[in-house]
């Protein structure tokens, strides 16, 4: 009877081993993608994708609950970076994220500003140029319109403006039917 009891307690013991050692490789792998997806958001904490920050959101993508594409300072760039990161599964949330384009900038007004360096701090995407004391100015083809760099800025010289359709920002859309190669290769 004890040898029996002694054999029973013992097989729970290596079925409770076996269930944890099963399912650790599979949490490594979790928190391995979270974190290269928090890598790719740009740690702003603005909570503009409606979660407590980068990190929780990056955890939301993984488990599903949340879309790749809500989160405004990282813009179109973060988007694809992010479609490329999960793969095949996201193809067309990419196809989405490669017909939209950024719709504004904004400008640096250079005879008011005073260099205090503050813009720089908030850009979440280092679209600012410029040094201490000295005039700013935005790379346009870097900002994604974010409007982040505004609030910071104590004399108000940054602006938004609005971008039209013009042929230099035309894009194709991406055809509907994406081939096998597309799937395996999403850069092509
Ligand atoms: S909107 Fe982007 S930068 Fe802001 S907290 Fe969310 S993931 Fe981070
Ligand atoms: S320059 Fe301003 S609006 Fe443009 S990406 Fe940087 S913070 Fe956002
Ligand atoms: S925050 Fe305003 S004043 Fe300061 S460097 Fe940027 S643009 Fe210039």
């Amino acid at each position: 009877m004890i040898e029996a009891i002694a054999a029973l307690v013992g097989l729970l013991v290596i079925g409770a081993w076996l269930l944890l050692h099963h399912r650790e490789p599979e949490r490594d792998s979790r928190s391995r993608i979270v974190r290269r997806i928090d890598e790719i958001l740009p740690q702003t904490q603005c909570q503009q994708c409606g979660y407590g920050g980068c990190l929780p959101y990056a955890q939301a993508i993984l488990s599903g609950n949340a879309p790749i594409d809500q989160c405004p300072p990282g813009g179109p760039v973060v988007k694809r970076s992010l479609a490329e990161l999960l793969g095949q599964s996201n193809i067309a949330r990419l196809r989405l994220s490669d017909s939209e384009a950024v719709d504004q900038i904004v400008v640096i007004d250079e005879s008011t500003c005073i260099g205090c360096t503050k813009c720089i701090q908030a850009c979440p995407v280092d679209a600012i140029v410029g040094a201490t004391k000295q005039m700013h100015t935005v790379i346009a083809d870097h900002c994604t319109g974010c409007e982040l760099c505004i609030p910071p800025c104590p004399v108000d010289c940054i602006d938004i403006v609005r971008l039209e359709p013009g042929l230099e920002r035309w894009r194709w859309s991406m055809p509907t039917h994406l081939g096998s190669e597309r799937r395996n290769h999403p850069r092509i």
